[in-house]
Protein backbone atom coordinates (compact mmCIF):
# COMPACT_ATOMS: atom_id res chain seq x y z
CA UNK A 1 0.00 0.00 0.00
CA UNK A 2 1.41 3.53 -0.65
CA UNK A 3 2.34 5.44 2.08
CA UNK A 4 -0.11 8.13 2.85
CA UNK A 5 1.09 12.26 3.18
CA UNK A 6 1.27 12.97 7.31
CA UNK A 7 2.21 16.60 8.93
CA UNK A 8 5.35 15.22 9.06
CA UNK A 9 7.52 18.57 9.33
CA UNK A 10 8.48 20.09 6.42
CA UNK A 11 9.79 22.45 8.86
CA UNK A 12 10.72 19.78 12.03
CA UNK A 13 10.09 16.19 10.65
CA UNK A 14 9.88 14.85 13.59
CA UNK A 15 7.68 11.64 14.10
CA UNK A 16 5.16 12.73 16.49
CA UNK A 17 2.48 10.05 15.95
CA UNK A 18 6.01 7.39 16.12
CA UNK A 19 6.79 9.17 19.30
CA UNK A 20 3.32 8.54 20.77
CA UNK A 21 2.48 5.02 19.97
CA UNK A 22 5.98 3.69 21.93
CA UNK A 23 5.52 1.60 24.14
CA UNK A 24 7.96 2.76 26.30
CA UNK A 25 6.36 6.41 26.79
CA UNK A 26 7.01 10.10 26.70
CA UNK A 27 9.80 10.31 29.67
CA UNK A 28 10.51 9.31 33.00
CA UNK A 29 11.00 11.74 35.82
CA UNK A 30 13.06 11.73 39.18
CA UNK A 31 10.89 10.48 41.54
CA UNK A 32 11.40 13.60 43.78
CA UNK A 33 9.67 15.26 41.18
CA UNK A 34 6.60 13.52 41.78
CA UNK A 35 3.62 15.62 42.47
CA UNK A 36 5.14 18.97 41.52
CA UNK A 37 2.19 21.47 40.94
CA UNK A 38 2.76 22.73 36.44
CA UNK A 39 0.66 25.74 35.93
CA UNK A 40 -1.07 25.62 32.50
CA UNK A 41 -2.94 28.62 31.38
CA UNK A 42 -5.50 27.54 29.17
CA UNK A 43 -7.72 24.54 28.67
CA UNK A 44 -7.94 24.01 24.95
CA UNK A 45 -6.63 20.87 23.37
CA UNK A 46 -2.68 21.87 23.86
CA UNK A 47 -3.75 22.64 27.69
CA UNK A 48 -5.81 19.68 28.06
CA UNK A 49 -2.89 17.02 25.98
CA UNK A 50 0.15 19.03 27.88
CA UNK A 51 -1.68 18.02 31.08
CA UNK A 52 -2.88 14.63 30.33
CA UNK A 53 0.71 13.84 29.39
CA UNK A 54 2.33 15.32 32.07
CA UNK A 55 0.03 13.49 34.83
CA UNK A 56 0.93 10.23 33.30
CA UNK A 57 4.56 11.37 33.82
CA UNK A 58 3.67 11.87 37.87
CA UNK A 59 3.57 15.51 37.82
CA UNK A 60 0.05 17.88 39.16
CA UNK A 61 -1.00 20.07 35.99
CA UNK A 62 -3.05 22.31 38.01
CA UNK A 63 -5.25 24.05 34.51
CA UNK A 64 -6.28 27.46 34.72
CA UNK A 65 -8.90 28.64 31.53
CA UNK A 66 -11.11 31.91 31.48
CA UNK A 67 -14.01 30.52 29.33
CA UNK A 68 -14.65 26.69 28.93
CA UNK A 69 -12.97 23.54 28.11
CA UNK A 70 -12.37 23.07 24.71
CA UNK A 71 -10.98 26.18 23.77
CA UNK A 72 -11.32 26.28 19.69
CA UNK A 73 -12.84 22.96 20.06
CA UNK A 74 -16.15 24.37 20.65
CA UNK A 75 -19.06 22.29 19.43
CA UNK A 76 -22.36 24.82 20.65
CA UNK A 77 -25.33 22.68 21.35
CA UNK A 78 -28.61 24.83 19.88
CA UNK A 79 -30.83 25.57 22.52
CA UNK A 80 -33.68 22.24 22.73
CA UNK A 81 -31.41 20.90 18.96
CA UNK A 82 -32.15 17.43 20.33
CA UNK A 83 -28.26 16.56 19.91
CA UNK A 84 -27.73 19.21 16.87
CA UNK A 85 -24.35 21.28 17.29
CA UNK A 86 -22.69 23.78 15.61
CA UNK A 87 -18.84 23.32 15.36
CA UNK A 88 -17.87 27.43 15.96
CA UNK A 89 -14.14 26.42 15.82
CA UNK A 90 -12.60 23.47 14.22
CA UNK A 91 -14.68 21.44 11.88
CA UNK A 92 -13.13 19.27 9.61
CA UNK A 93 -10.04 17.27 10.15
CA UNK A 94 -7.40 15.74 7.46
CA UNK A 95 -6.55 12.09 8.66
CA UNK A 96 -2.66 13.29 8.00
CA UNK A 97 -3.23 14.81 11.68
CA UNK A 98 -1.85 11.93 12.67
CA UNK A 99 -0.69 13.43 16.79
CA UNK A 100 -4.49 14.35 16.56
CA UNK A 101 -5.66 11.21 15.57
CA UNK A 102 -4.01 9.40 17.81
CA UNK A 103 -5.89 11.24 20.75
CA UNK A 104 -9.26 10.86 18.75
CA UNK A 105 -8.26 6.58 19.02
CA UNK A 106 -7.41 7.35 22.58
CA UNK A 107 -11.13 8.42 23.32
CA UNK A 108 -13.39 6.69 21.15
CA UNK A 109 -14.14 9.96 19.07
CA UNK A 110 -15.97 8.70 15.49
CA UNK A 111 -15.72 10.38 12.34
CA UNK A 112 -17.13 10.29 8.81
CA UNK A 113 -16.76 12.42 5.71
CA UNK A 114 -16.91 16.11 5.77
CA UNK A 115 -19.19 17.80 3.26
CA UNK A 116 -16.57 19.99 1.57
CA UNK A 117 -17.38 21.32 -2.25
CA UNK A 118 -17.09 18.28 -4.67
CA UNK A 119 -15.94 15.86 -1.48
CA UNK A 120 -16.91 12.02 -2.00
CA UNK A 121 -20.23 12.07 1.05
CA UNK A 122 -21.40 16.14 -0.71
CA UNK A 123 -24.26 14.73 -2.84
CA UNK A 124 -24.14 18.07 -4.80
CA UNK A 125 -21.84 21.77 -5.04
CA UNK A 126 -23.10 25.14 -6.25
CA UNK A 127 -20.61 27.44 -7.46
CA UNK A 128 -21.57 30.83 -7.93
CA UNK A 129 -19.31 33.69 -9.37
CA UNK A 130 -20.07 36.75 -10.64
CA UNK A 131 -23.74 35.51 -10.89
CA UNK A 132 -23.31 32.79 -12.67
CA UNK A 133 -24.20 29.59 -11.70
CA UNK A 134 -22.80 26.07 -11.88
CA UNK A 135 -24.14 22.98 -10.52
CA UNK A 136 -21.55 19.72 -9.59
CA UNK A 137 -22.52 16.48 -8.36
CA UNK A 138 -18.61 15.51 -9.82
CA UNK A 139 -15.81 17.81 -10.86
CA UNK A 140 -16.52 16.16 -14.71
CA UNK A 141 -19.78 18.93 -14.20
CA UNK A 142 -18.01 21.85 -14.27
CA UNK A 143 -17.52 23.78 -17.20
CA UNK A 144 -13.25 23.81 -18.55
CA UNK A 145 -12.52 26.57 -16.72
CA UNK A 146 -12.18 25.21 -13.79
CA UNK A 147 -10.47 22.14 -14.81
CA UNK A 148 -7.47 24.57 -16.23
CA UNK A 149 -7.31 26.31 -13.07
CA UNK A 150 -6.77 23.30 -10.81
CA UNK A 151 -4.04 22.51 -13.65
CA UNK A 152 -2.40 25.76 -13.12
CA UNK A 153 -2.28 25.37 -9.19
CA UNK A 154 -0.85 21.72 -9.91
CA UNK A 155 1.45 23.42 -12.78
CA UNK A 156 2.51 26.39 -9.89
CA UNK A 157 3.27 23.85 -6.63
CA UNK A 158 5.75 21.77 -9.31
CA UNK A 159 7.33 24.87 -11.10
CA UNK A 160 7.68 27.25 -7.94
CA UNK A 161 7.57 23.94 -5.00
CA UNK A 162 9.13 21.10 -6.52
CA UNK A 163 5.56 19.23 -5.09
CA UNK A 164 5.73 16.39 -5.74
CA UNK A 165 9.12 15.25 -5.03
CA UNK A 166 8.18 17.30 -1.33
CA UNK A 167 5.01 15.28 -0.99
CA UNK A 168 6.65 12.01 -1.82
CA UNK A 169 9.66 12.40 0.73
CA UNK A 170 6.96 13.49 3.23
CA UNK A 171 5.30 9.65 2.31
CA UNK A 172 8.35 8.65 2.87
CA UNK A 173 9.54 10.39 6.11
CA UNK A 174 12.52 11.29 4.09
CA UNK A 175 14.05 13.38 6.01
CA UNK A 176 17.38 14.32 4.31
CA UNK A 177 15.07 15.45 1.33
CA UNK A 178 12.71 17.05 3.14
CA UNK A 179 15.25 19.27 4.72
CA UNK A 180 16.73 19.85 1.42
CA UNK A 181 13.71 20.97 -0.57
CA UNK A 182 12.08 22.74 2.45
CA UNK A 183 15.07 24.77 2.99
CA UNK A 184 16.04 25.61 -0.32
CA UNK A 185 11.75 27.07 -0.37
CA UNK A 186 12.35 28.77 2.96
CA UNK A 187 15.24 31.26 1.60
CA UNK A 188 13.86 31.36 -1.73
CA UNK A 189 9.89 31.89 -0.88
CA UNK A 190 9.96 33.56 2.81
CA UNK A 191 9.14 37.19 1.35
CA UNK A 192 6.79 35.84 -1.29
CA UNK A 193 2.93 36.21 -0.71
CA UNK A 194 0.07 33.67 -1.86
CA UNK A 195 -0.86 35.97 -4.34
CA UNK A 196 2.37 37.23 -5.52
CA UNK A 197 3.19 33.08 -6.15
CA UNK A 198 0.64 32.78 -8.12
CA UNK A 199 0.85 35.70 -10.24
CA UNK A 200 4.08 35.23 -10.97
CA UNK A 201 3.58 31.24 -12.41
CA UNK A 202 3.87 30.39 -15.49
CA UNK A 203 0.91 29.12 -15.81
CA UNK A 204 -1.34 31.35 -13.89
CA UNK A 205 -0.08 33.96 -15.84
CA UNK A 206 -1.17 32.28 -19.20
CA UNK A 207 -4.48 32.17 -18.54
CA UNK A 208 -4.86 35.76 -17.02
CA UNK A 209 -6.52 37.57 -14.59
CA UNK A 210 -10.01 35.56 -14.67
CA UNK A 211 -7.95 32.25 -13.82
CA UNK A 212 -6.95 34.09 -10.69
CA UNK A 213 -10.28 35.45 -9.79
CA UNK A 214 -11.70 31.98 -10.02
CA UNK A 215 -8.54 30.63 -7.97
CA UNK A 216 -9.33 32.71 -4.98
CA UNK A 217 -13.08 31.86 -5.39
CA UNK A 218 -13.29 28.56 -5.44
CA UNK A 219 -9.33 27.50 -4.49
CA UNK A 220 -8.10 23.98 -3.60
CA UNK A 221 -9.35 21.46 -1.24
CA UNK A 222 -12.01 23.07 0.63
CA UNK A 223 -12.82 26.72 -1.30
CA UNK A 224 -12.97 30.24 -1.03
CA UNK A 225 -8.74 30.79 -0.65
CA UNK A 226 -7.87 34.81 -1.76
CA UNK A 227 -8.99 35.83 2.02
CA UNK A 228 -5.13 33.98 2.44
CA UNK A 229 -3.85 35.54 -0.60
CA UNK A 230 -1.52 38.52 1.55
CA UNK A 231 0.11 35.33 3.71
CA UNK A 232 3.02 34.07 3.00
CA UNK A 233 2.93 31.06 0.42
CA UNK A 234 4.84 28.90 2.49
CA UNK A 235 2.04 28.95 4.73
CA UNK A 236 -0.08 27.57 2.14
CA UNK A 237 2.45 24.97 1.00
CA UNK A 238 2.76 23.43 4.69
CA UNK A 239 -0.92 22.90 4.10
CA UNK A 240 -0.93 21.28 0.62
CA UNK A 241 2.18 19.54 1.42
CA UNK A 242 0.79 17.85 4.29
CA UNK A 243 -2.23 16.88 2.89
CA UNK A 244 -4.18 19.21 5.68
CA UNK A 245 -6.68 20.32 3.37
CA UNK A 246 -7.44 16.46 2.22
CA UNK A 247 -10.41 14.00 3.09
CA UNK A 248 -11.31 15.78 5.56
CA UNK A 249 -13.48 14.30 8.93
CA UNK A 250 -16.25 15.49 10.50
CA UNK A 251 -16.67 14.25 14.42
CA UNK A 252 -19.76 12.55 15.01
CA UNK A 253 -21.41 14.57 18.21
CA UNK A 254 -18.80 17.60 18.02
CA UNK A 255 -15.17 17.47 18.41
CA UNK A 256 -15.32 19.35 21.68
CA UNK A 257 -16.04 15.69 23.15
CA UNK A 258 -11.88 15.31 22.57
CA UNK A 259 -10.96 17.82 24.91
CA UNK A 260 -13.95 16.92 27.55
CA UNK A 261 -13.07 12.96 27.19
CA UNK A 262 -9.49 13.58 28.00
CA UNK A 263 -10.52 15.60 30.84
CA UNK A 264 -12.31 13.06 32.13
CA UNK A 265 -9.76 10.35 31.27
CA UNK A 266 -7.95 8.12 33.37
CA UNK A 267 -4.79 6.35 32.11
CA UNK A 268 -4.51 3.01 32.70
CA UNK A 269 -0.74 3.34 33.36
CA UNK A 270 0.45 6.64 35.14
CA UNK A 271 3.40 7.02 37.67
CA UNK A 272 2.66 8.18 41.01
CA UNK A 273 -1.01 8.79 40.61
CA UNK A 274 -3.27 6.05 42.39
CA UNK A 275 -5.78 4.37 39.46
CA UNK A 276 -8.63 6.28 38.54
CA UNK A 277 -7.19 9.65 38.99
CA UNK A 278 -8.18 12.01 36.01
CA UNK A 279 -7.51 15.87 35.28
CA UNK A 280 -11.23 16.37 36.28
CA UNK A 281 -10.65 14.39 39.54
CA UNK A 282 -7.19 16.29 40.34
CA UNK A 283 -8.96 19.63 39.88
CA UNK A 284 -12.86 18.31 41.72
CA UNK A 285 -13.88 18.89 38.13
CA UNK A 286 -13.54 22.49 37.65
CA UNK A 287 -10.24 24.29 36.02
CA UNK A 288 -9.10 27.25 37.93
CA UNK A 289 -10.05 30.71 37.24
CA UNK A 290 -8.31 32.58 34.10
CA UNK A 291 -5.16 34.03 35.19
CA UNK A 292 -4.95 37.91 35.25
CA UNK A 293 -1.03 38.02 35.68
CA UNK A 294 2.39 35.84 36.02
CA UNK A 295 5.33 37.20 37.48
CA UNK A 296 9.04 36.18 38.91
CA UNK A 297 8.32 33.83 42.44
CA UNK A 298 10.24 33.13 44.83
CA UNK A 299 12.97 30.87 44.13
CA UNK A 300 12.77 30.90 40.77
CA UNK A 301 9.31 30.17 40.73
CA UNK A 302 6.45 31.52 38.67
CA UNK A 303 3.54 33.44 40.54
CA UNK A 304 0.07 33.20 38.86
CA UNK A 305 -2.70 35.23 39.93
CA UNK A 306 -6.25 34.20 38.71
CA UNK A 307 -8.76 36.78 37.74
CA UNK A 308 -10.13 37.16 41.61
CA UNK A 309 -6.61 37.77 43.10
CA UNK A 310 -5.60 34.80 44.34
CA UNK A 311 -1.56 34.17 43.74
CA UNK A 312 0.04 30.66 43.84
CA UNK A 313 3.63 29.55 43.03
CA UNK A 314 4.61 27.21 40.21
CA UNK A 315 8.31 25.84 39.38
CA UNK A 316 7.03 25.81 35.82
CA UNK A 317 4.10 26.71 33.23
CA UNK A 318 2.96 25.92 30.35
CA UNK A 319 1.23 29.17 28.26
CA UNK A 320 -1.18 27.61 25.59
CA UNK A 321 -3.72 30.88 25.16
CA UNK A 322 -2.85 32.58 21.78
CA UNK A 323 0.17 34.48 22.76
CA UNK A 324 -1.41 38.02 21.89
CA UNK A 325 -2.86 38.03 25.23
CA UNK A 326 0.36 37.56 26.92
CA UNK A 327 0.39 41.43 26.34
CA UNK A 328 -3.20 42.44 25.77
CA UNK A 329 -5.12 40.25 28.23
CA UNK A 330 -2.62 38.66 31.19
CA UNK A 331 -0.02 40.86 32.83
CA UNK A 332 2.71 39.10 32.09
CA UNK A 333 6.59 39.98 33.47
CA UNK A 334 8.83 41.19 30.65
CA UNK A 335 11.27 40.21 32.18
CA UNK A 336 9.98 36.50 31.38
CA UNK A 337 10.98 36.07 27.64
CA UNK A 338 13.33 37.85 25.70
CA UNK A 339 12.72 41.02 23.68
CA UNK A 340 13.06 38.91 20.48
CA UNK A 341 10.69 36.58 21.89
CA UNK A 342 7.92 39.71 22.53
CA UNK A 343 8.81 40.68 18.91
CA UNK A 344 7.73 37.52 17.73
CA UNK A 345 4.65 37.48 19.64
CA UNK A 346 3.90 41.22 18.83
CA UNK A 347 4.16 40.36 15.19
CA UNK A 348 1.97 37.41 14.97
CA UNK A 349 -0.76 37.80 12.14
CA UNK A 350 -4.65 36.39 13.36
CA UNK A 351 -6.86 35.54 10.75
CA UNK A 352 -10.50 36.86 11.56
CA UNK A 353 -13.15 33.97 11.14
CA UNK A 354 -17.25 34.53 11.46
CA UNK A 355 -19.35 31.28 10.99
CA UNK A 356 -23.46 30.99 11.78
CA UNK A 357 -25.27 28.48 12.09
CA UNK A 358 -28.73 27.36 11.66
CA UNK A 359 -31.26 24.38 12.54
CA UNK A 360 -33.94 23.06 9.75
CA UNK A 361 -36.58 20.78 10.29
CA UNK A 362 -34.67 18.21 7.95
CA UNK A 363 -32.40 18.00 5.76
CA UNK A 364 -34.78 19.21 3.21
CA UNK A 365 -31.64 19.48 0.68
CA UNK A 366 -31.58 15.93 -0.45
CA UNK A 367 -35.11 16.76 -1.67
CA UNK A 368 -34.77 16.68 -5.61
CA UNK A 369 -36.44 19.48 -7.86
CA UNK A 370 -38.62 17.35 -10.21
CA UNK A 371 -38.21 20.33 -12.95
CA UNK A 372 -34.18 20.41 -12.79
CA UNK A 373 -33.27 17.36 -11.61
CA UNK A 374 -30.90 19.12 -8.77
CA UNK A 375 -30.76 18.94 -5.25
CA UNK A 376 -32.99 21.55 -3.59
CA UNK A 377 -29.52 22.91 -1.82
CA UNK A 378 -26.10 21.99 -2.25
CA UNK A 379 -23.21 23.08 -0.53
CA UNK A 380 -22.38 26.27 -1.82
CA UNK A 381 -19.00 28.32 -2.48
CA UNK A 382 -19.84 32.02 -4.02
CA UNK A 383 -18.30 35.18 -4.31
CA UNK A 384 -21.50 36.97 -2.43
CA UNK A 385 -21.23 37.78 1.40
CA UNK A 386 -21.79 34.15 2.55
CA UNK A 387 -18.68 32.31 0.94
CA UNK A 388 -18.80 28.94 1.79
CA UNK A 389 -22.14 27.75 3.22
CA UNK A 390 -22.37 23.97 4.47
CA UNK A 391 -25.03 21.43 4.97
CA UNK A 392 -24.56 19.09 8.10
CA UNK A 393 -26.96 16.13 7.46
CA UNK A 394 -27.76 14.01 11.11
CA UNK A 395 -30.30 11.62 9.62
CA UNK A 396 -33.23 11.90 7.76
CA UNK A 397 -35.43 11.72 10.89
CA UNK A 398 -33.44 14.19 12.61
CA UNK A 399 -33.29 18.35 12.63
CA UNK A 400 -30.39 19.21 10.11
CA UNK A 401 -27.43 22.22 10.66
CA UNK A 402 -26.56 24.73 7.60
CA UNK A 403 -23.49 26.34 8.21
CA UNK A 404 -25.25 29.55 6.19
CA UNK A 405 -21.56 31.04 6.20
CA UNK A 406 -18.04 30.31 7.06
CA UNK A 407 -15.46 33.43 6.20
CA UNK A 408 -11.80 34.66 7.04
CA UNK A 409 -10.38 37.57 7.33
CA UNK A 410 -12.21 40.68 5.02
CA UNK A 411 -15.13 38.67 4.68
CA UNK A 412 -15.12 37.55 7.94
CA UNK A 413 -14.65 41.68 8.80
CA UNK A 414 -17.76 42.49 7.24
CA UNK A 415 -19.88 40.39 9.47
CA UNK A 416 -18.54 42.13 12.66
CA UNK A 417 -20.33 44.79 13.40
CA UNK A 418 -23.75 42.87 12.40
CA UNK A 419 -25.87 41.44 15.39
CA UNK A 420 -27.46 37.58 14.93
CA UNK A 421 -30.49 38.76 13.15
CA UNK A 422 -28.82 41.21 10.56
CA UNK A 423 -25.89 38.41 9.50
CA UNK A 424 -28.87 35.60 9.32
CA UNK A 425 -30.98 37.52 7.07
CA UNK A 426 -28.22 39.19 5.05
CA UNK A 427 -26.99 35.33 4.04
CA UNK A 428 -30.60 34.09 3.65
CA UNK A 429 -30.57 37.45 1.25
CA UNK A 430 -27.78 36.33 -0.66
CA UNK A 431 -28.75 32.83 -1.11
CA UNK A 432 -31.82 33.69 -2.37
CA UNK A 433 -30.38 35.01 -5.24
CA UNK A 434 -28.89 31.43 -5.88
CA UNK A 435 -31.71 29.43 -4.85
CA UNK A 436 -34.54 31.70 -6.06
CA UNK A 437 -37.25 29.23 -5.69
CA UNK A 438 -35.99 27.62 -2.18
CA UNK A 439 -37.73 28.96 0.95
CA UNK A 440 -34.86 28.48 3.37
CA UNK A 441 -36.47 30.31 6.03
CA UNK A 442 -39.18 28.14 6.07
CA UNK A 443 -37.19 25.08 7.58
CA UNK A 444 -35.55 26.97 10.20
CA UNK A 445 -36.53 25.95 13.90
CA UNK A 446 -34.69 27.33 16.70
CA UNK A 447 -32.49 29.81 17.57
CA UNK A 448 -29.27 30.33 14.97
CA UNK A 449 -25.51 30.60 16.37
CA UNK A 450 -22.51 33.04 15.45
CA UNK A 451 -19.46 33.46 16.12
CA UNK A 452 -16.89 36.21 15.70
CA UNK A 453 -13.39 34.88 17.00
CA UNK A 454 -11.66 38.18 16.50
CA UNK A 455 -14.57 40.05 19.20
CA UNK A 456 -13.83 37.15 21.88
CA UNK A 457 -11.66 38.68 24.54
CA UNK A 458 -10.33 34.64 25.62
CA UNK A 459 -9.44 34.83 21.92
CA UNK A 460 -8.72 37.95 19.90
CA UNK A 461 -8.12 35.81 16.63
CA UNK A 462 -9.69 32.94 14.97
CA UNK A 463 -5.95 31.33 13.78
CA UNK A 464 -2.59 33.03 13.26
CA UNK A 465 -1.57 32.81 9.51
CA UNK A 466 1.90 34.02 9.20
CA UNK A 467 2.69 37.32 6.50
CA UNK A 468 5.12 37.45 4.21
CA UNK A 469 8.78 37.65 6.01
CA UNK A 470 7.51 36.11 9.26
CA UNK A 471 9.82 33.56 8.99
CA UNK A 472 12.04 34.01 11.69
CA UNK A 473 9.19 34.75 13.97
CA UNK A 474 8.24 31.68 13.94
CA UNK A 475 11.14 29.86 14.34
CA UNK A 476 11.79 32.03 17.36
CA UNK A 477 8.63 30.96 19.04
CA UNK A 478 8.48 27.15 18.03
CA UNK A 479 11.94 26.84 18.95
CA UNK A 480 11.57 28.30 22.66
CA UNK A 481 11.16 24.58 23.92
CA UNK A 482 14.68 24.27 23.36
CA UNK A 483 15.69 26.06 26.51
CA UNK A 484 19.53 24.33 27.27
CA UNK A 485 21.05 28.09 25.92
CA UNK A 486 18.72 30.36 27.21
CA UNK A 487 19.38 32.50 30.80
CA UNK A 488 18.07 31.10 33.79
CA UNK A 489 15.53 33.62 33.85
CA UNK A 490 13.98 32.74 30.84
CA UNK A 491 13.46 29.24 31.92
CA UNK A 492 10.65 27.30 33.11
CA UNK A 493 8.22 28.84 30.87
CA UNK A 494 6.79 27.09 27.96
CA UNK A 495 5.01 28.26 25.02
CA UNK A 496 2.05 25.78 23.18
CA UNK A 497 -0.68 26.20 21.12
CA UNK A 498 -1.23 26.11 17.20
CA UNK A 499 -0.06 29.69 17.14
CA UNK A 500 3.43 28.47 18.23
CA UNK A 501 3.54 25.77 15.70
CA UNK A 502 4.20 25.72 11.59
CA UNK A 503 0.42 24.74 11.02
CA UNK A 504 -1.54 27.42 12.82
CA UNK A 505 -5.57 26.64 11.72
CA UNK A 506 -5.00 23.35 12.19
CA UNK A 507 -5.31 21.05 15.90
CA UNK A 508 -2.16 19.48 14.71
CA UNK A 509 0.09 21.96 15.70
CA UNK A 510 -1.92 22.75 19.12
CA UNK A 511 -1.13 19.15 19.98
CA UNK A 512 2.07 18.62 18.50
CA UNK A 513 3.50 22.04 20.30
CA UNK A 514 1.80 20.42 23.58
CA UNK A 515 4.42 17.58 23.44
CA UNK A 516 7.16 20.22 22.68
CA UNK A 517 6.79 21.57 26.28
CA UNK A 518 6.00 17.97 27.93
CA UNK A 519 9.89 17.30 26.80
CA UNK A 520 10.91 20.63 27.78
CA UNK A 521 9.49 20.13 31.18
CA UNK A 522 10.33 16.62 31.80
CA UNK A 523 14.54 18.50 31.08
CA UNK A 524 13.50 20.82 33.81
CA UNK A 525 12.69 18.81 36.25
CA UNK A 526 15.93 16.42 35.77
CA UNK A 527 14.25 14.00 33.54
CA UNK A 528 14.69 12.40 29.96
CA UNK A 529 13.23 10.65 27.06
CA UNK A 530 12.86 6.78 26.98
CA UNK A 531 16.38 6.20 24.91
CA UNK A 532 14.54 4.26 22.64
CA UNK A 533 11.99 6.51 21.88
CA UNK A 534 14.13 10.05 21.42
CA UNK A 535 11.89 13.00 21.91
CA UNK A 536 11.79 16.23 20.21
CA UNK A 537 14.22 17.87 22.27
CA UNK A 538 17.07 14.61 21.36
CA UNK A 539 16.17 15.21 17.79
CA UNK A 540 16.64 18.68 17.72
CA UNK A 541 20.38 18.50 16.76
CA UNK A 542 19.19 16.90 13.49
CA UNK A 543 15.59 18.25 13.06
CA UNK A 544 15.59 21.66 13.88
CA UNK A 545 14.38 23.96 11.45
CA UNK A 546 16.70 25.94 9.47
CA UNK A 547 17.78 29.30 10.35
CA UNK A 548 17.66 32.20 8.16
CA UNK A 549 20.26 35.16 8.62
CA UNK A 550 19.19 37.99 11.36
P1 LIG B 1 -7.25 27.33 22.27
O1 LIG B 1 -8.26 26.37 21.83
O2 LIG B 1 -7.41 28.77 21.89
O3 LIG B 1 -7.07 27.18 23.84
C1 LIG B 1 -6.53 28.20 24.64
C2 LIG B 1 -7.43 28.38 25.84
O4 LIG B 1 -6.87 29.42 26.65
C3 LIG B 1 -8.85 28.81 25.50
O5 LIG B 1 -9.76 27.88 26.04
C4 LIG B 1 -9.00 30.19 26.16
O6 LIG B 1 -10.28 30.41 26.69
C5 LIG B 1 -7.96 30.08 27.27
N1 LIG B 1 -7.50 31.36 27.80
C6 LIG B 1 -7.39 32.54 27.17
N2 LIG B 1 -6.95 33.48 28.04
C7 LIG B 1 -6.77 32.87 29.22
C8 LIG B 1 -6.37 33.32 30.51
N3 LIG B 1 -6.03 34.60 30.75
N4 LIG B 1 -6.33 32.43 31.51
C9 LIG B 1 -6.68 31.13 31.32
N5 LIG B 1 -7.09 30.66 30.11
C10 LIG B 1 -7.13 31.52 29.09
N6 LIG B 1 -8.27 23.01 13.24
C11 LIG B 1 -8.40 21.85 12.53
O7 LIG B 1 -7.66 20.90 12.78
N7 LIG B 1 -9.36 21.74 11.58
C12 LIG B 1 -10.21 22.76 11.28
O8 LIG B 1 -11.11 22.62 10.44
C13 LIG B 1 -10.06 23.98 11.96
N8 LIG B 1 -10.88 25.01 11.68
C14 LIG B 1 -10.88 26.10 12.49
C15 LIG B 1 -11.82 27.09 12.29
C16 LIG B 1 -11.89 28.18 13.15
C17 LIG B 1 -12.93 29.23 12.91
C18 LIG B 1 -10.99 28.26 14.22
C19 LIG B 1 -11.09 29.40 15.19
C20 LIG B 1 -10.03 27.30 14.43
C21 LIG B 1 -9.95 26.21 13.55
N9 LIG B 1 -9.01 25.20 13.70
C22 LIG B 1 -9.08 24.05 12.97
C23 LIG B 1 -7.88 25.35 14.64
C24 LIG B 1 -8.13 24.64 15.96
O9 LIG B 1 -9.38 25.02 16.48
C25 LIG B 1 -7.01 25.06 16.89
O10 LIG B 1 -5.77 24.69 16.32
C26 LIG B 1 -7.06 24.44 18.27
O11 LIG B 1 -8.36 24.35 18.77
C27 LIG B 1 -6.18 25.31 19.16
O12 LIG B 1 -6.06 24.75 20.43
P2 LIG B 1 -5.16 25.48 21.50
O13 LIG B 1 -5.26 24.69 22.74
O14 LIG B 1 -3.84 25.76 20.92
O15 LIG B 1 -5.81 26.92 21.71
Amino acid sequence: MIAPVTMFGPDFPFAYDEFLSHRAGLGQLPAAAHGTEIAIIGAGIAGIVAGHELMKLGLKPVLYESDRIGGRLRSEPFKDGAGAYAELGAMRFPPSSRALFHYFDKVGIETVGFPNPLAPDTPSTVIELAGIRHYARTKDDLPKLFTEVERAWAEALEEGAHYTELTTAIRHRDTATIRRLWHHLVENLDEESFSGFIAKSRSFRELGFRAREVFGQVGFGTGGWDTDFPNSILEILRVVATGADDEHRLVVGGVEQLPRRLWSLAPETMSHWPRGTSLASLHNHVPKPGVAKIAPGTARKFAITDRYGTTAEYDAVIVTCQVWLLSARIDCAESLFHHDLWMAMERTHYMQSSKTFVMVDRPFWRDIDPASGEHALSMTLSDRLTRGTYLLDNGADKPGVICLSYTWSDDALKWLALPLDDRVRLMLHSLRQIYPTLDIARHIIGAPITVSWESDPNFMGAFKANLPGHYRYQRRLFSHFIQSDLPEAHRGIFLAGDDISWTAGWAEGAVTTALNAVAGIIRHFGGTAPSENPDPIDRWPDLAPIRLVE
